[in-house]
């Protein structure tokens, strides 16, 4: 261990990965060296995190591995109920405040139960947003007490016929009319099924303020959704002939997602407060002002403006939304609303994490491995030597501009023939190890000279992990957002690397190349050096909000092994769920390949194998048991030992359910073995670009 190293502390890593800024309370770096995660906030039960994933390995499954916590979910809505409680206590408000969860952040069953589950009684639930027939279907099946549905979204009839029958089921359903002909749709669908089972009405307003951060447009006189100020007019009027106007309790407005800044918010809260009271006047007999979803999620933990991170707090939020409705109600002598919000990231982002190991690397910086120099070498492998030999703070720009002109030489030298492969090989070595060099030196300098700045960046490693970037962060490709990463262990060490992360798929933009720092973006994460035999582990984070449906099947990478981690009475962790990812079968099954046409397909190539005399007949056995295992693994690198005890144990099991039934100890092996240097002439391309 060095002397950098022995200083380095949990502390130092904690600071490094701006932790503290996207984590608390949940996530904490500890004195072992590990990255503990407390689900319930301050005061709660903790589990490091490389004993979950040591839980589900145990279990039989495998990285890539989601981890969800419901406590988070729980916590979450605790902190904006307890927002809004604060404010209205200190406005004097006196209208209440009802959460709702838009389902379309992240459907999954489990965690719209999570959420509606937290904190127990009919009071804490919140209710639940959805913008589409399908969404509307699935809500309705699951909640079993009487709730607050929102249907948002273009409605036809038969989104109408499920928003009725939810009326007959006992819920507060309010559909909400973001187009004027919608309420010909409407008042047609309550001819028919009887007016005393129909739904309450909102209007969704198209306010002229708008939000900032990149979905500043979903606000603004350009908005796909909601009516202009002439629009609510015309609405009002003709809801007054059909007279539906007394089913009329809700105003609604959505400025846009991960709205980064607070001054918007004010101005739309002011505009929309003011159409609140306004239609009031004109014998709307509204009650409830939704003020829509956006509060923002800080990624990067910065509290800035910044795309991925945000400038206020929940509290000032909060504050905003009942000290401005507060207001216009006072000015125009209107009643208060109730307040609804529809926040669906901020509710449900760091719910869940994925654990990805690190199956290798592609090193392009070569320090310390410097090979020793041979009495005949070629002249330019010295010059390169001469070039490294001279390097000091005095000459450290001279030095890497020297290293640059000798390489396009060698380059030359090369193609003209004058050089031959293994020499230029270590010209390369000794290139990048003058780099290397000169990166670490600058490091140490007050000022950095302009050219030397990204140098960093242009000899980081990448590290190669178990992963899809589309299946599992597809927002860091489509819209580059950023997501915190770090590694869950190792903390107590000093991390000397610096890589970009490469993904399984065969694709360039398969990779993570932008990361979460206290100003600005970093585009090369400090990264620990791998040690052969023992398993490098990172986690991504905050990953629980809009990514598992907008997730895809590039290169086939399906759904990963996912866990759900609780507590039991004494605070040890448990496991409340485990599904097993999508076996390669299923995933083929998407793009038409079924199963048994596949399996017919093999059978017949191996029998004409067989016939031919080119394979034996027990040999021909042996290689469908493992076709049949393949198809049953999930789709990610696996390790064989572990999967194959498990996909014998599943075959018994209910064939339909993905559910891991009981507790199955699988042998745990040991770490891969490609956790291993590709060597020395490793060079920057990714797999397969
Ligand atoms: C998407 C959406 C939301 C959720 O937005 P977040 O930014 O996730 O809070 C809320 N309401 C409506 C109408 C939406 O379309």
């Amino acid at each position: 261990m060095n002397q950098a190293s022995q200083k380095w502390t949990f502390e130092k890593s904690a600071d490094l990965y701006n932790l503290p800024g996207w984590g608390s309370p949940y996530f904490e770096a500890s004195e072992d060296g590990l990255l503990h995660v407390r689900p319930d906030g301050v005061g709660g039960p903790s589990v490091a995190l490389t004993d979950v994933v040591e839980m589900a390995r145990q279990l039989g499954m495998a990285l890539p591995l989601l981890i969800r916590f419901d406590g988070i979910l729980a916590h979450r809505l605790s902190c904006l109920r307890d927002a809004f409680c604060t404010a209205a206590s200190e406005h004097g408000y006196t209208g209440r405040y009802r959460p709702v969860y838009p389902i379309k952040v992240n459907q999954q069953r489990s965690v719209v139960e999570g959420l509606l589950s937290a904190g127990g009684g009919q009071e804490s639930r919140p209710g639940l947003e959805v913008g589409s027939k399908p969404e509307m279907l699935a809500v309705v099946a699951l909640l079993e007490q009487p709730s607050l549905i929102i249907c948002n979204g273009y409605k036809d009839e038969s989104y109408m016929e499920s928003a009725v029958l939810a009326t007959r089921l006992g819920h507060e359903v309010v559909v909400v009319i973001e187009k004027p002909s919608e309420v010909e749709t409407i008042s047609r669908v309550v001819e028919r099924e009887g007016r005393d089972v129909c739904p309450w009405l909102g209007v969704r307003s198209r306010l002229v303020a708008q939000g900032s951060g990149r979905w500043e447009s979903s606000a603004g006189d350009r908005a796909k959704f909601g009516l202009s100020a002439s629009q609510l007019v015309e609405c009002v009027d003709w809801l007054k002939n059909v007279e539906l106007i007394d089913r009329v309790r809700l105003l609604h407005f959505h400025l846009g997602s991960q709205l980064t800044a607070i001054r918007p918010w004010k101005a739309a809260l002011n505009e929309a407060s003011r159409v609140y009271v306004e239609l009031r006047a004109m014998g709307c007999p509204l009650n409830i002002l939704d003020v829509g979803g956006g509060l923002a999620v800080d990624y990067d933990g910065s509290r800035t403006n910044f795309s991925s991170s945000r400038n206020y707090t929940e509290q000032e939020y909060a504050n905003d939304v009942v000290f401005q409705i507060q207001s216009a109600c006072q000015s125009a002598n209107q009643p208060v609303p109730d307040i609804v919000t529809e926040a669906g990231r901020a509710l449900v982002a760091h719910h869940s994490m994925m654990v990805v190991e690190v199956t290798g690397s592609s090193r392009l910086s070569r320090d310390g491995l410097l090979e020793e120099a041979k009495s005949d070498e070629a002249d330019i492998v010295l010059s390169f030597r001469e070039n490294i030999a001279r390097l000091s703070v005095k000459t450290v720009l001279e030095v890497y501009h020297d290293a640059l002109s000798l390489r396009e030489e060698l380059l030359s030298r090369f193609k003209l023939g004058l050089v031959n492969l293994p020499t230029r090989a270590l010209c390369e070595n000794l290139f990048f190890a003058t780099c290397d060099r000169v990166a670490s030196l600058v490091k140490t300098l007050d000022s950095v000279p302009e050219e030397l700045e990204g140098l960093h960046r242009r000899i980081a490693d990448i590290y190669f992990c178990n992963f899809s970037v589309f299946q599992s962060v597809p927002d860091h490709w489509a819209i580059r957002q950023i997501f915190p990463v770090m590694p869950i262990h190792r903390l107590d060490e000093e991390p000397t690397e610096h890589a970009v992360l490469g993904d399984m798929t065969c694709d360039s933009d398969g990779r993570i190349d932008r990361f979460a720092d206290h100003r600005e973006v970093k585009e090369v994460l400090e990264v620990h050096r791998l040690r052969e035999g023992e398993r490098y582990m990172l986690g991504i984070f905050l990953i629980g909000a809009y990514q598992e449906t907008l997730g895809d099947l590039h290169n086939l990478f399906g759904d990963t092994d996912t866990v759900h981690v609780g507590f039991d009475a004494e605070g040890k962790p448990t496991f409340t769920h485990a599904v097993q990812g999508e076996p390669v079968g299923k995933v083929l099954d998407y793009v038409g390949y079924d199963e048994a046409w596949l399996t017919e397909r093999y059978d017949a190539a191996l029998a004409r194998l067989v016939e031919s005399g080119a394979l034996t007949e027990v040999d021909a056995v042996v290689i469908r048991r493992d076709l049949a295992h393949g198809l049953a693994d999930n789709t990610y690198l696996t390790e064989r030992s572990v999967r194959s005890v498990r996909a014998d144990d599943l075959a018994e099991d209910d064939e339909d359910s993905n559910e891991v039934a009981a507790v199955k100890v699988a042998p745990v092996t040991e770490s891969s073995k490609e956790l291993r240097d590709e060597g020395p002439l490793a060079s920057s391309a990714g797999v397969g670009d």
